[in-house]
């Protein structure tokens, strides 16, 4: 027979083995693919896409330490998804456990919005604005700091030196950091992030939390460190259907065929008589963060970074040709170049997409704010049914469960209001003052006893009681119906 103890060590056995499976087949797939080495680039768009990483970067780093206080006894961390209660809080919206429908409406204007940008920009989410894409920015850029730009990656990894070892080591011990703060700092979304900060420092954090941040150090290490563009081809949904959301006016990274061809190398002080404006110098490939090249067209792979736009514009601007080979452009200009049609933002889809975000985020904010802070339910007994006392009465159980969302500790009252015949008891409760914490759910268990006399004079099988439970503080009435059962 297998003992208890042996069944835990087969377990993590297992375990065991199956890591050690997927770590050796994610080494053998990624070492499989060529390795790329993107160069670094300066441009518009390299400074837009940092300007934009420094402030999504801020936020998602301070968001967890914003306060807003909701009373004693509840966290006040702004923004925090309290796994452990299960409750969900956003400033002064909630969402409790049997309100997942908000989770679900959240996730269709999340759905809504993205469709609508991607139809008027393309996948610029990908290029500016994703984790994936955002965390393997921070990487490389620490890879750059130790190692040097593209060309001396390249070198650096042909050698067999101490120096390639210590640089390649002090770049892991800068991704381990930023991965481990990646770590805490998602976390914090799911815990108190000041209490978070209290534990560690004292050394009290439990195992499960210390799990967490562990693992998802672990999810960006691999995912911003080695995954990198494998991610945005295979791994993601949103690169299979993103050209579903295209339209003819959609702006997508473009080169201009019928400028740049027939490319060739070009020397300084030679013509562009007879030939296209691309010098083939592949700058544009070099720095693609997914290692495409866009004069092949549009690619599934492309992530509308725009760092292929300035290499090229670096590149007409050193020969003395206008910039803008490769552009941002829409798919109809680049099907009829001769009818240069202005970009339009206002286009019937726009109106399309605004008018369902309008309608789903009004629905979702008035229902959130108009949504009832105090919520009672009955529910009766199921067995027995009911039951016959000695003296002919007939007594029904029920369970009440009385939801107090507010801040506050809260007592009611509570009586039958429709049946003065009725007699009220239940175990050790004093039904003038049911107390319930604050942002919490409270179930008491009461009896409704109807004596002999009163059925025989109601010859009905069963009848509706409706019970009124009022607020003792601000003497607001809730009712609730349920049956009352006697044969
Ligand atoms: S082709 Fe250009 S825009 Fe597309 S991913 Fe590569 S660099 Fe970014
Ligand atoms: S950077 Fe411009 S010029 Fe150089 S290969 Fe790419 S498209 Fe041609």
């Amino acid at each position: 027979m297998v003992k208890i103890k042996d069944s835990k060590y087969y377990i993590q056995s297992l375990f065991l083995s199956i890591l050690i499976l997927e770590i050796s087949m994610i080494n053998e797939y990624f070492t499989a693919k060529k390795k790329l080495y993107v160069q670094s680039v300066k441009g518009r768009f390299r400074s837009l896409k940092t300007k934009l990483n420094y402030i999504f970067l801020t936020i998602y780093s301070f968001a967890p330490f914003v306060r807003y206080e909701r009373g004693e006894g509840i966290s006040n961390q702004a923004i925090l998804i309290d796994i452990t209660n299960s409750k969900a809080f956003f400033f002064f919206i909630e969402i409790w456990p049997q309100e997942a429908y908000y989770l679900a409406g959240i996730l269709i204007i999340a759905a809504v919005m993205l469709f609508f940008i991607t139809s008027l920009f393309g996948r610029i989410w990908c290029g500016y604005a994703c984790f994936q894409t955002v965390w393997t920015d921070i990487f490389v850029t620490i890879e750059k700091l130790f190692q040097g730009d593209r060309n001396s990656r390249i070198l650096l990894d042909r050698k067999n030196n101490f120096q390639k070892y210590f640089r390649k080591t002090l770049t892991h011990i800068c991704w381990i950091l930023v991965s481990l703060l990646t770590g805490f700092l998602f976390t914090c979304y799911f815990n108190d992030s000041l209490q978070l900060i209290n534990q560690i420092f004292n050394g009290n954090i439990s195992l499960k939390v210390m799990g967490w941040i562990f693992g998802i150090a672990g999810m960006t290490y691999i995912m911003a460190g080695f995954a990198r563009e494998h991610v945005c081809t295979y791994m993601c949904p949103y690169a299979r259907f993103q050209s579903a959301m295209f339209d003819n006016n959609t702006l997508i990274i473009s080169y201009d065929k019928n400028r740049g061809e027939p490319r060739g190398k070009w020397k300084q002080g030679e013509s562009f008589e007879n030939r296209g404006h691309c010098i083939d110098c592949k700058q544009c490939l070099v720095v693609c963060p997914t290692g495409i090249d866009i004069r092949n067209g549009l690619q599934m792979e492309c992530i509308a970074c725009g760092l292929c736009i300035d290499a090229c514009d670096n590149i007409m601007s050193k020969v003395g040709l206008p910039k803008g080979l490769i552009k941002y452009d829409t798919l109809s200009n680049l099907l009829e170049p001769s009818q240069k049609k202005e970009f339009k933002i206002l286009k019937p889809r726009t109106f399309y997409y605004i008018a369902i975000l309008l309608i789903v985020t009004s629905i979702m904010l008035s229902s959130l704010i108009l949504k009832a802070k105090i919520e009672v339910s009955i529910n009766p007994d199921r067995n027995p049914l009911y039951v016959k006392l000695s003296d002919g009465s007939i007594r029904n159980g029920y369970e009440i469960k009385i939801t107090n969302k507010t801040y506050l500790r809260q007592s009611f009252r509570l009586s039958v209001k429709n049946h003065n015949q009725l007699i009220s008891s239940s175990t050790n409760l004093d039904l003038n003052n049911l107390e319930v914490d604050a942002q919490s759910e409270a179930f008491f268990k009461i009896f409704l006893t109807v004596s002999k006399n009163y059925l025989n004079e109601n010859n009905a099988k069963e009848m509706i009681v409706e019970f009124e439970i009022i607020d003792n503080d601000k003497s607001q009435s809730y009712s609730a119906n349920s049956k009352f059962i006697f044969d």
